[in-house]
């Protein structure tokens, strides 16, 4: 009988892993910024590239290696490569393929850093950009030019989970040569699988629900071997953005729990949306796998779980809103998300601070709205703090 490939809670044990000589259970931890070769001959080959061993740890570790090769398979991608932060992957992964001249179209509801990339620093280098409504593929349509190199989106977005229709929007990459790059961190590789949908670069920040222990920075740029090799493998070689072994080792280690700690944390936010749509003092409630979410059928489309976020709306704008940050006891007020400890955002005075009133309004981040990323503790004590603190609103 043959056995059926493995399956993501196989892979995310097992995968990329390469034993040393000593044969150790535990993935190595390879933290050397370089390796020695036998003999003179020995080094001109591999700088040659004749034969395939490690250089230089700012290009490729064994350790890196192993977490790389770990996330190609989660993914389903051809090929990987990790760096230091997910602002290092999104900024190599545009960076790598454009130049002046070249165009680049956005959607407008991105991450903090990865808009100031778009919008303030390619235009400085000659590569101007156009910001559209996400959701809206006319707009999309509209703003292609015969420049346009590189499409940029985010789905679900940050803070208020909107989704953009990536198929769709692939399609329209392609019928005018250009490339889709999707940022996953809100999905995980778990839930939405970008390149599947037509895709053809996915980036993660990898200080997200991949290390999920709130320890570690780190990034990954996933795509085909032909990318990789076209453009993005000499630029990080040569400029060295590179993740340390170290933290490496930490989120390889950390894929081996990561469906656990995904599909749990996507089950209590799953519940905790629930118990919030109904409640008298949430005027809005947004979260991917309810059935009122505008965008139901694209989401059904294209993600397998709502997500382990939830973006809500209180009563009483921004003094409710802090009322409510204020009374939480085992939610804890932080920017991060992903981590296995509950944190709760007030996206207008925090991540989104550096946008102007009019952004904000476009964007719906209204004063009132706070982001919760969903834990690993109990989704009863969860409630009982929302609930407990929804009272001082
Ligand atoms: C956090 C985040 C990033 C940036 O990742 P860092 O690891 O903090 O550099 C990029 N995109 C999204 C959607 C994020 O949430």
């Amino acid at each position: 009988m043959t056995r059926p490939p493995l399956r993501p809670r196989s892979l995310l044990v097992h995968g990329g892993s390469e034993r040393s000589r000593f044969g150790e259970t535990s993935e190595a931890l390879f933290l050397t910024q370089g390796f020695v070769y036998p003999d003179a001959e020995a080094a001109e080959r591999r700088f040659a590239g004749e034969d395939p061993g490690f250089i230089y740890s700012r290009f490729s570790n064994p350790t890196v290696a192993m977490f790389e090769e770990r996330m190609a398979l989660l993914e389903g991608a051809e090929t990987a490569r990790a760096t230091a932060s997910g602002m290092a992957a999104v900024t190599a992964a545009m960076l790598c393929q454009l130049s002046a001249g070249d165009h680049v179209v956005a959607a407008r509801a991105l991450f903090g850093s990865c808009r100031y990339v778009v919008e303030d620093l390619l235009p400085r280098f000659g590569v101007p950009s156009t910001l559209v409504d996400g959701r809206d593929l006319d707009a999309w349509r509209a703003a292609m030019r015969p420049q346009t190199r590189v499409l940029f989106l985010e789905s679900p977005t940050n803070p208020t989970l909107e989704v953009c229709d990536i198929a769709a929007i692939a399609d329209i990459a392609h019928e005018h040569g250009a490339v889709l790059v999707v940022d996953n961190v809100f999905a995980t590789a778990l839930h939405q699988k970008p390149l599947a949908l037509g895709a053809d670069v996915v980036v993660y920040s990898a200080t997200k629900h991949i290390d999920g222990q709130g320890r570690c920075l780190g990034g990954v740029v996933l795509s085909s071997e032909k990318w990789v090799a076209d453009h993005l493998h000499t630029f990080l070689r040569q400029t060295g953005p590179s993740i340390s072994p170290f933290n490496a080792w930490v989120l390889l280690k950390s894929l081996e729990t990561f469906a656990l700690r995904v599909e749990t944390q996507a089950a209590s936010a799953a519940h905790l949306a629930d118990v919030l749509a109904g409640h008298p003092k949430v005027k809005t409630l947004l979260y991917p796998g309810r059935p009122e979410h505008p965008q139901a059928q694209i989401i059904a489309r294209q993600m397998a779980s709502g997500g382990t976020l939830v973006a809500f709306e209180t009563e009483g704008g921004k003094e409710g809103a802090f009322r409510l940050c204020k009374a939480l006891e085992l939610i804890l007020i932080s920017n991060n998300l992903g981590d296995a400890k509950s944190l709760i955002t007030h996206p207008a005075t925090t991540t989104h601070q550096r946008l102007s009133k009019e952004d904000l309004v476009e964007l719906g981040i209204s004063d009132a709205l706070l982001r919760l990323s969903v834990g690993l503790e109990d989704v009863a004590d969860l409630e009982a703090d929302l609930l407990a603190a929804l009272e001082a609103v």
